[in-house]
């Protein structure tokens, strides 16, 4: 007990020049709690009799008990997963022209609603509608928070009180709450559904259609894929029966892209100028999934339907800021040289990388992997994996990749690596499969980062 009276109070060792930089960097109310419980701890801990630490020791478990307090969830990760648009990871990585113009924007102000020229109240989409008309072909365009609401407000905003003809293979659940039959509900439209799961003719549209029918929608069926004996009818001949009787043609997209992507060697998915090419007289795409920008939702097409949408009260409540309106038209700028695209925005970028390419880097860090975890009794091996889009873009077709393929001895091994992973100070998520964890490289960037993370594993829950 006389050791404990040796023990520094809070006083003293708040007023230790040593305790001084944790004050400077996280402020006196936060040192001293942690301080306080660090002391009880070891006060608790001399009673059954453990040794009293010193004061270096002392301050190191206050340092760490700070820094885990102060870390984020939020903080950069290894995303590994193989899925390059991950939603639970935040999808598009953006490119640095769109990071610099969204920093600019933050720290100054900027004539978001003022227009330069005359002095007078601008809007906030102008920013974005010529940059979009000119890259689809529409005749106008809009901006909303995401791709969920762009067609919660496009449904609502033309279909109110009326009717919305869907066919079944197309009423389908993105995510979450996101189904497209609650998403009608809640736009106050009423569905219609026509043909089967598998097949839809242009007759049932036809059929359907009725003084109460407000438009046609088109889903692109982004996250699955249905095959076999199936039918759907081509968006320029629902643009023809929707045309003829009156009624409007909604495509939604989702992922929708700007380029045609077998120039990067990935499958072909429908473009928005070939969807609005076909007559659609609204396209909705999402910002940050193939398009690699931030969150954001696009609606374009028809001025006079889109000045509707723009007047929907909604519209304010679904606006997009500053920030993000200025990394979008940076990015959307990008799109003006498809053949430097690639090279610049980085989810173009990692979706690309050849699988020879990966499978150089795999056997380039397996050695580095290997030592950092053979010591707890895991194996490490270079493996051909395959990648994703992510994002319900391209559901079925895979890309080729390469990775790391981690085995071990004991049931819960498994479990127990991927835990330590997620604890790192910059986490690395891969995944679980068929008795191994694999770590896909495809979106690997930083080697020596990532080397460097790994070795501290054993500080984070591998002992
Ligand atoms: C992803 C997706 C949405 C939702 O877009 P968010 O940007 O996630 O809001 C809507 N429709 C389709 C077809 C999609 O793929």
């Amino acid at each position: 007990m006389d050791e404990l009276r040796a023990l520094p109070s809070v006083d003293q060792m708040l007023k230790a020049p040593a305790c001084s930089p944790l004050v400077e960097r996280y402020g006196r109310l936060v040192v001293t709690e942690e301080l306080r419980k660090v002391l009880a701890e070891i006060r608790a801990a001399a009673r059954t009799g453990t040794a009293i630490p010193d004061g270096a020791d002392i301050l190191a478990s206050l340092m760490s008990r700070i820094e885990y307090r102060d870390r984020s969830n939020l903080r950069p990760l290894f995303n590994l997963t193989g899925t390059v648009l991950h939603t639970n990871l935040g999808r598009a990585l953006l490119a640095e022209e769109a990071i610099a113009a969204a920093v600019d924007a933050m720290r100054e102000a900027a004539a978001l609603e003022l227009d330069l020229d005359t002095g007078r109240r601008g809007e906030r989409d102008s920013h974005l509608r010529e940059l979009l008309c000119e890259l689809t072909g529409a005749e106008d365009a809009t901006i909303v928070n995401n791709n969920a609401a762009a067609v919660l407000i496009a449904l609502g905003t033309i279909g109110q009180g009326r009717e919305a003809i869907v066919s079944r293979g197309e009423l389908i659940e993105i995510g979450g709450a996101f189904r497209m039959p609650d998403i009608m509900e809640r736009a106050d439209v009423t569905l219609v559904e026509v043909g089967t799961t598998n097949r839809t003719h242009a007759r049932d549209y036809g059929n359907a259609i009725r003084p109460e029918t407000a438009l046609i929608l088109k889903v692109h069926t982004s996250n699955y894929r249905i095959e076999g004996f199936t039918a759907e009818v081509p968006g320029a001949e629902l643009a023809e029966i929707a045309r003829e009787a009156g009624i409007a043609l909604l495509n939604d997209l989702g992922s929708g892209t700007l380029v045609d992507l077998t120039r990067f060697g990935l499958a072909k998915e429908p473009t928005v100028r070939e969807a609005v090419a076909e007559g659609a007289d609204l396209v909705t795409f999402s910002g940050d999934k193939l398009l690699g920008g931030p969150q954001a939702g696009f609606i374009v097409g028809r001025k006079d339907l889109i000045a509707r949408i723009n007047r929907n009260p909604l519209k304010r409540a679904l606006r997009v800021d500053k920030i993000r309106i200025a990394a979008m038209a940076a990015t959307l700028k990008l799109y003006r040289d498809p053949d430097r695209l690639a090279e610049r925005l980085p989810t173009l970028r990692l979706l690309a990388r050849r699988q020879d390419e990966i499978r150089a880097q795999s056997e380039r860090i397996a050695p580095a992997v290997a030592r950092v975890l053979t010591v707890h009794g895991y194996s490490v091996e270079t493996c051909i994996c395959h990648s994703q889009i992510g994002s319900g873009a391209l559901p079925v077709d895979t890309i080729p990749s390469a990775g790391l393929r981690i085995t071990g001895k004991t049931g819960g091994a498994l479990e127990k690596l991927a835990a330590a992973f997620r604890g790192l100070p910059r986490p690395v998520l891969g995944r679980l499969q068929e008795g191994a964890l694999v770590l896909d490289l495809r979106c690997l960037v930083d080697e020596t980062g990532f080397i460097e993370s790994l070795s501290q594993v054993a500080n984070h829950g591998l002992a």
